[in-house]
């Protein structure tokens, strides 16, 4: 039988929506880009924004930034992180996380990995009190989430502040509570890649006024910062302006304006999102060889890309799956490869940090795949991409008995 093959782009996202676009030039006609250039009595696109995304999720105050890297980094600077400080951080993220540490001069303590692709919480405890770290940049990874909770427990007693790194939860929820709203801090991307999309950009969400302030003050506000609607009262600001240094890194209008349709669209993209992840789960689920990620009741999850692991797999094997997904159109990327191909995941690859040795993360990254499912995929594609992985890593494993 002639073997089917995928011709859908795992890279291409679809086109921002027309009122997106209309919004984008109404910015473009007045000139008025920068966030604080403001018409008499005008609000301006960045400042609703930051009123929609902390009425979103329900947080106190919001503050749009360039990116979700500074996002990272603005919350470590509010929290006073700095040169020689631990923090405590996954042993699988996205390279920007230890990023952030390593910009504000701190060192990255890394966490280990469970087979859910979450931070393993025994691990932290004793992480915890071995670091006398004092926050801890927790990467919701992948839109993996841990019991929340219970880590909310842990840091808690031992006095640890959290910062989520939300670039993947953005519209997620644990236990009811949205991705962002546990820790002290949360942090979100809007890069292309990520739940909505104006090429580069962040959010950074908190419920304490003083960490808000002195987030906007870092951000750059040149003393502007009245003009702000989801942030602190002024007094609040009045009592840190002095001290806190300007590290610009705002957003602009143009960027604001295609956010905000894109924002008020979420609940539906999410909800398409899962469509698709259920759809690959549902057809990969029982092929021999090959483990789904284990998902929590207490998980909401928005389904933008979707993990699987082959454990125990050799390396050629591995290779041989990937090859023979790739032939056919399917195009996955491998946690375990020895050298990192077009982005990095691994604590070991962050040679700037302290060498340490996770051999947990190491053993489950060893046979974990992972693979984007953008919105210009349909449901039937989900179906066809399931088809051929569960085709050829069935072809790729070693024969067991009958
Ligand atoms: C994309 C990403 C970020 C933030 O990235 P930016 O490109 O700086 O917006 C942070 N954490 C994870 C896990 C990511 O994938």
């Amino acid at each position: 039988m002639e073997k089917r093959v995928f011709t859908g782009s795992f890279t291409q996202q679809e086109s921002l929506p027309e009122a997106a676009i209309e919004a984008a030039i109404a910015v473009m006609r007045t000139g008025r880009l920068h966030r604080y250039n403001l018409a008499e009595g005008e609000v301006g696109e960045v400042a609703h924004l930051e009123e929609e995304f902390a009425a979103f999720t329900g947080a106190k105050y919001a503050l749009a930034v360039a990116s979700g890297g500074y996002a990272m980094s603005c919350a470590l600077r509010a929290l006073g992180v700095g040169p020689g400080d631990k923090v405590l951080s996954n042993g699988f993220t996205l390279a920007p996380v230890p990023g952030a540490i390593a910009s504000v001069g701190a060192e990255p303590v890394f966490v280990e990995t469970t087979e859910a692709l979450t931070i393993d919480l025994d691990d932290l405890s004793r992480r915890v009190v071995d670091s006398g770290a004092k926050v801890l940049l927790l990467s919701h990874m992948r839109g993996h989430i841990c019991d929340m909770d219970r880590l909310m427990r842990i840091c808690d007693a031992a006095g640890v502040a959290v910062i989520e790194d939300c670039a993947h939860t953005m519209g997620a929820a644990w236990n009811g509570v949205p991705s962002g709203r546990h820790g002290l801090i949360g942090c979100y991307s809007t890069q292309t890649y990520k739940h909505i999309n104006s090429g580069e950009g962040g959010l950074v969400i908190s419920d304490d006024p003083e960490v808000m302030a002195r987030a906007v003050l870092l951000s750059g506000s040149y003393m502007l910062y009245p003009r702000h609607t989801a942030s602190p009262p002024v007094e609040t600001f009045e009592k840190v302006k002095w001290a806190t240094p300007n590290v610009s890194g705002r957003m602009d209008h143009l960027r604001a304006a295609i956010l905000r349709v894109q924002l008020a669209d979420l609940p539906r993209q999410v909800a398409r999102w899962n469509d698709l992840y259920t759809t690959v789960e549902d057809g990969l689920r029982n092929t021999p060889g090959l483990a789904v990620i284990k998902r929590d009741a207490r998980e909401s999850i928005v389904g933008s890309s979707i993990q699987f692991r082959l454990p125990g797999a050799a390396p050629t094997t591995i290779a041989t799956v990937l090859r023979g997904c790739a032939a056919r159109g399917v195009e996955l990327k491998w946690f375990g490869a020895e050298e990192p191909v077009a982005f990095t995941s691994r604590y070991d690859s962050w040679r700037y940090a302290p060498p340490q040795s996770l051999p947990r993360t190491d053993a489950i990254l060893a046979g974990l795949i992972d693979m984007r499912l953008p919105l210009t995929f349909s449901v039937a594609d989900a179906g066809l991409i399931a088809e051929i992985i569960r085709d050829e890593v069935m072809a790729a494993m070693p024969r067991v008995a009958e």
